[in-house]
């Protein structure tokens, strides 16, 4: 049994004053759900303000992103050992915004995968097609490319150590949530990708769905046999509406 992993993805959001409103409301409520796995990601520069708080706490702490290169100079870096000594466990790699806003490429993002697992962190790999090319009915090809990069540099065993999130660009903070039926095939196809690589491997991967997750919809999204739990990013701004949707993951995983 696949234990089901829900991460929220603060983006660049927050302030140290909200940051420590969220954090206040979000740390007891998930104290008491204890079936299911929890990180939160908040920007780099409140990793520190998160840290003590979340100390004792079931929720682990994760980056959204980190450099390819280790310490030196690669001015604005943030390096995976930097994540590391913050007592960072699990870190995002290729979300659609870097790869679209900030021109990452699949071998960087597998680079980046690579670099994190070195360092003992759990790469959170994001996948997922654009509008345009679910249109042109290129969806699992490209996520099958996305991945490839990944298998290509690490090896599809590196895969067991990882959370691979399908984030369909079109549904990412845009209010439009994928059907459970979409996201389902598109996770059964991703798991029989990395099934060709390694069976089980494909097994035991958690394969989390990111795109307008909230509380109304996640019962849905997370009962399905490939949907292992989600990425969350604007409702995981808001305590009760991450929790909920964290208690909709514990109360699947019982299915
Ligand atoms: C995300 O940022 O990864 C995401 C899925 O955002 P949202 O939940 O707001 O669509």
């Amino acid at each position: 049994m696949r234990v089901k992993f829900v991460a929220g993805n603060w983006k660049m959001n927050g302030n140290l004053a909200s940051n420590e409103a969220l954090l206040q409301l979000l740390l007891p409520a998930l104290a008491e759900i204890t079936a299911v796995e929890t990180v939160i990601c908040p920007p780099y520069v409140y990793l520190s303000q998160a840290r003590p708080l979340l100390r004792g706490a079931k929720t682990a702490l994760g980056a959204q992103d980190l450099c390819q290169y280790g310490n030196g100079a690669y001015t604005g870096g943030v390096s995976a050992a930097m994540l590391k000594d913050l007592a960072c466990s699990h870190v995002i790699v290729g979300h659609s915004e870097r790869r679209a806003l900030f021109g990452e490429t699949d071998d960087l993002v597998a680079e980046k995968f690579a670099v994190a697992q070195q360092a003992g962190l759990i790469p959170i790999l994001c996948v997922g097609e654009t509008l345009a090319e679910r249109e042109a009915g290129t969806t699992e090809a490209v996520v099958a490319r996305q991945l490839q990069a990944v298998i290509k540099r690490s090896g599809a065993a590196a895969l067991r150590n990882s959370v691979i999130a399908y984030e369909p660009v079109w549904a990412i903070g845009t209010g439009k949530t994928a059907t459970p039926q979409e996201a389902q095939a598109v996770h059964a196809f991703i798991r029989g990708r990395v099934a060709n690589a390694d069976r089980a491997v494909a097994d035991a991967v958690r394969i989390v769905y990111g795109g307008s997750v909230k509380a109304a919809n996640a019962g849905q999204l997370f009962v399905m046999p490939d949907i292992d739990g989600g990425l969350i990013g604007g409702a995981a701004l808001v305590a009760e509406e991450f929790a909920a949707i964290c208690r909709a993951a514990a109360q699947k995983q019982a299915v």
